[in-house]
């Protein structure tokens, strides 16, 4: 794949890195879609509204800026909440309409799902959408199509790809840093750290809440002091709710990965935003909307 590397920000130490929410309810995970009817999703307990305001919040302590990645179907039923990320100067990305897996849809009916989800996001936001991250990184060697889809439609930038290796995600060859996946289209892979000639996510997801907080801020520093590159991290408002109901029937491996250490997650996310610099993905790689 085309791997035209962009050169790192010229940023005095120490870096600001891109601090990303995928804003989709507990009901909404890949992991869990074998064990609920998408039918059913209007008729469940939603929490991501409540959640999102406890980010906003700590946020607001910690004075980071943020990319919240969202649901067109979240954004219909909660315009105020948009709004109000908006107007607390984070930026709106698109996390799609349905979270759909980009390798699970046609480029047709990807190109619906963009194209709704912008919509839906830049009339309640009332700004411009431009950047995109597939439902669990879907985007690899067998559905390259998607960006070209994303340039058509509109979007400068994806987050698309974890360059590593995982069983429901992860394209361990990528580049791990930004670049022009399409001429106008840049990626922005989930940030890894390299040990043993192999990439450690470093980015966030479960690994953030499953390993101790140490690691996670050692392989950050690595990637801000080594590199010297901006890293990107990434997770997700149900995250830090511990009271979610459970969903019924899912495998031992699942119930490990979603729901373990769900009540020291909002206290380790606080160490994070007040052990690292935080801003926007469009602001940290210089890709502001004109
Ligand atoms: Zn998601």
């Amino acid at each position: 794949m085309p791997q035209k590397p962009i050169a790192a920000p010229a940023t005095d130490h120490p870096l600001t890195n891109a601090l990303t929410v995928d804003v989709e309810d507990y009901f909404q995970v890949s992991a869990m879609a074998p064990h609920i009817d998408r039918a059913s999703w209007d008729s469940r307990p939603c929490r991501v509204e409540r959640n999102v305001e406890r980010l906003l919040d700590l946020f607001e302590q910690h004075d980071a800026r943020a990319t919240f990645f969202t649901l067109g179907w979240v954004a219909e039923r909660y315009p105020g909440l948009i709004r109000e990320i908006v107007a607390r100067g984070h930026e709106l990305a698109s996390h799609g309409y349905g979270h759909l897996r980009a390798s699970e849809q046609r480029p047709q009916e990807f190109r619906q799902d963009l194209l709704r989800a912008k919509g839906v996001l830049e009339d309640t936001g009332g700004c411009a959408v431009v950047g995109y991250r597939a439902p669990s990184f879907s985007i690899g060697h067998g559905n390259l199509w998607a960006f070209d889809v994303l340039l058509e439609t509109g979007h400068r930038y994806s987050s698309s790809v974890y360059p590593v290796q995982h069983d429901h995600y992860g394209m361990p060859d990528a580049p791990r840093f930004p670049y022009d996946a399409r001429p106008g289209l840049i990626e922005i892979p989930v940030t890894t750290t390299r040990v043993f000639e192999r990439n450690l996510p470093a980015g966030g997801g479960g690994y953030f809440r499953l390993a101790p907080y140490a690691l996670s801020r050692w392989a950050l520093r690595r990637v801000n002091r080594i590199d010297r590159r901006p890293a990107i991290f990434y997770f997700h408002p149900w995250e830090i709710d511990p009271a979610q109901p459970r969903v019924a029937g899912t495998s031992l491996k699942t119930r490990f990965r979603h729901y373990v250490n769900l009540d020291k997650t909002e206290a380790r996310l606080g160490r994070l935003l007040r052990d690292f610099h935080w801003g926007r993905v469009d602001q940290v790689f210089g890709l502001r909307a004109s």
